[in-house]
């Protein structure tokens, strides 16, 4: 068989028909999936043909057997975990990215989707924040922004002690201290545990997650000089939104000579805003930084980013290359360099595209927007009987209970038996939560409005 580009078209279209109506359906159906993974296990199952299928069939089949375990994301009443939802720029985007089919682990190989991404990294060190010589790296998500930067981390805090661990990997190395918040995110431990670095020591935080300055100082103080630390920060808890008090903590951090990383997954898109600036103030002065694309600025998963300061950290670490080759001044670099993958789609086009439609002003009005509509979201909860908001609303999360555990669970689970909202339960500070993320670009004052509504009728019913 010979490549012929219009052997695309039938499945081409009915994937736009699909999509369309998936979109179109997002506003008014119940947020939440009608059937379970279970139901769903003996459509998708099977045996597998004898023979092929042609491609329309394929994706009609794929749009039918999916429906009903379809979680809106995309819907503005979405406020689960914390997930965005998907600019049209971005999605687009993201449609010729998999047309183009570029493996972006080289300039010279794919020109076109590398130097996009460099100009949406420049773009995004801009916005953040950030020192202009960063390395970025576009990875699948938050959790590898971790991983990449805190690879970045064990590296150049061995090597000043004269290790490679490159070469000579951790037997034998000096143990590398790593201090991190009690709330810390769960997937800094993850990344952790892949660089067998083990798990964090924990430092206190205080009533809204925030890391402890005081108890932080206390722990790099009892640590033996000459040990080599890092020091994991976060811009945005997940339960409260709040931020570690960066400023402070990176400056003792520094006094100590460790190397710092701030989990900013969704909290440090709070320098775009000018209004929400101060939240993240401090956060430059650290050595890497982790963040999702795919979740506050709304492209499609999967799209995390990590930046390091120190470009000879960053390539020493990732691409295939001898570690002592990297020069003083590396230039833009192979984006295989700044990732653990080799081969790899170029999803840091869709971020070029979100930033390109959104402009500067764009973004800032998009994070204000989703803070905005938490707060707004927490005064109306406040309002319900019973109810009550045990977050600082700082900026998009909010926290919500309903008098005791049993009945914030039941209050949760008729929430999402409505079907209007989705929101997530959790447990923080000891005691069951309904939790709310404003994380999706178009909720909106009326979806806002809906919501609390949907709350209030969900609590009214828990209460027979
Ligand atoms: C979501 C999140 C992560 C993990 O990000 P993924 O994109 O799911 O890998 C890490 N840290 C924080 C603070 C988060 O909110």
């Amino acid at each position: 068989m010979s490549f012929r580009g219009d052997s695309y078209d039938q499945a081409l279209v009915r994937a736009a028909h699909h999509a369309r109506a998936w979109l179109d359906s997002v506003a008014e159906r119940p947020v939440g999936p009608s059937a379970t993974a279970a139901e769903l296990l003996a459509g998708f199952n099977g045996p597998l043909p004898d023979g092929p299928t042609p491609p329309e069939d394929v994706v009609d089949l794929l749009a039918t057997l999916s429906a009903p375990g379809l979680m809106a994301i995309q819907s503005g009443r979405f406020f689960g975990w914390v997930m965005g939802g998907t600019l049209p720029a971005a999605l687009a985007a993201d449609w010729l990215v998999s047309a183009w089919d570029q493996n972006t682990g080289m300039r010279y190989a794919t020109p076109a989707t590398a130097t996009a991404e460099e100009a949406a990294a420049g773009w995004l060190l801009d916005l953040l924040g950030l020192p202009s010589g960063a390395d970025v790296g576009f990875v699948t998500g938050a959790t590898m922004a971790n991983f990449t930067c805190l690879g970045a981390a064990r590296t150049a805090v061995l090597s000043r002690l004269g290790w490679d661990v490159a070469r000579d990997g951790l037997g034998g190395a000096p143990r590398v201290r790593v201090l991190a918040g009690e709330e810390r995110h769960d997937t800094v431990d993850l990344a952790l545990r892949y660089l067998g670095l083990g798990s964090p020591a924990l430092v206190a935080a205080d009533e809204q997650g925030r890391i402890r300055v005081d108890a932080l100082t206390e722990s790099l103080n009892a640590v033996d000089s000459g040990t080599p630390v890092v020091v994991c920060l976060q811009a945005g808890n997940v339960h409260s939104g709040a931020f570690d008090p960066l400023e402070a903590a990176v400056e003792i951090a520094r006094q100590h000579g460790a190397w710092v990383h701030v989990d900013g997954a969704f909290g440090l898109w709070a320098a775009a805003a000018p209004s929400l600036r101060h939240l993240v103030a401090g956060a430059a002065g650290a050595d890497s930084w982790g963040t999702d694309a795919h979740k506050t600025l709304n492209v499609p998963y999967d799209c995390g980013i990590a930046i390091v300061a120190d470009p000879v950290a960053m390539r020493s670490t990732f691409g295939a290359h001898a570690s002592y080759l990297i020069s003083d001044d590396p230039g833009p670099g192979d984006p295989l360099e700044k990732v653990p993958e080799f081969s790899r789609r170029a999803r840091g086009v869709p971020v070029w595209a979100a930033l390109r439609s959104l402009g500067r002003s764009g973004v800032a009005e998009l994070v204000e927007r989703l803070a905005g509509h938490a707060r707004e979201m927490a005064e109306g909860i406040a309002g319900i009987d019973g109810a009550r908001v045990v977050n600082d609303v700082v900026y998009t999360q909010v926290c919500v209970d309903f008098g005791d555990d049993a009945r914030t669970r039941a209050v949760t689970a008729r929430l999402i038996a409505d079907g209007t909202v989705w929101m997530s339960g959790s447990r923080w500070r000891d005691r069951d939560v309904l939790r709310i993320s404003v994380s999706n670009w178009s909720t909106d004052a009326d979806d806002v409005r809906r919501s609390v509504d949907a709350v209030r009728r969900a609590s009214a019913d828990a209460s027979i």
